[in-house]
């Protein structure tokens, strides 16, 4: 049996010393319990610990959550997206994280219009070194925020990333470092219908070096839920 309530207790004492160690209040960093995989029972007992944004991956998955759960959840789309899928979500979700080329935003702007709601995203960046198969290259995101920036509906709010899984979550420090010096450099330029003050970054694995380089919000899953296990 895992216990949520302790391994969310675990997971907000590390928020706080990790903000502590940076200087910043613990305020300004938002948890958002990644629950893709996991049954509506263990996600009622984190909401029950008063966390009220949930992240999830897929659209099947994340519409019957929110049917099922409490309506004052923020949900968040962490997940690569399909185009034909925006419509299912435009209106259901406070924050799309994983936007990573003009169509996908065409087509968000389109939905966004026809629902009559301002769609919240952030800019997936690829800041691995390694081929990841998602994210606007780091050298391309300004280019493409100037494009965003054009279509009536969308807020760009920020930048999102996944660093790769290490063994060390020091060795991810640089690239968390990279993503928040890039935000700084775009929020600098005031382009339009942007804001540029979420970072999203940080997993299990590194949330707590996400934090101490400016995270404002991380996305965990296994620490709050536990393994997945994708073969049932
Ligand atoms: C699954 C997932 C997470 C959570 O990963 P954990 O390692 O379980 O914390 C965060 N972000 C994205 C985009 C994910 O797909």
């Amino acid at each position: 049996m895992i216990d949520i309530e302790e391994n969310l207790n675990i997971v907000i004492k590390n928020i706080e010393d990790a903000c502590k160690r940076a200087g910043r209040n613990p305020k300004e960093v938002t948890l958002i319990a990644v629950s893709k995989t996991k049954p509506v029972e263990l996600l009622e007992q984190v909401y029950h610990c008063n966390i009220r944004e949930f992240g999830e991956n897929y659209v099947q998955e994340l519409t019957d959550k929110i049917e099922y759960m409490p309506k004052d959840i923020k949900w968040h789309m962490i997940g690569h997206l399909q185009r034909n899928k925006v419509k299912y979500i435009i209106d259901k979700v406070a924050m799309i994280h994983s936007v990573d080329s003009l169509r996908l935003a065409e087509e968000i702007s389109k939905e966004a219009v026809k629902k009559n709601v301002v769609a919240n995203i952030l800019v997936e960046v690829n800041v691995g070194l390694e081929d990841s198969k998602f994210g606007v290259m780091v050298q391309e995101v300004e280019n493409f925020i100037q494009d965003l920036s054009k279509l009536p509906s969308i807020c760009i709010r920020g930048l999102m990333t996944s660093a790769p899984f290490v063994e060390n979550p020091e060795d991810n420090r640089v690239l968390f470092k990279k993503l928040t010096q890039l935000c700084i450099d775009i929020k600098d330029k005031n382009i339009d219908n942007s804001t540029m003050d979420v970072l999203s970054m940080g997993m299990t694995n590194d949330y707590i070096v996400a934090i101490e380089e400016g995270a404002t919000m991380v996305r965990v899953g296994t620490a709050i839920f536990g393994a997945r296990n994708y073969n049932k």
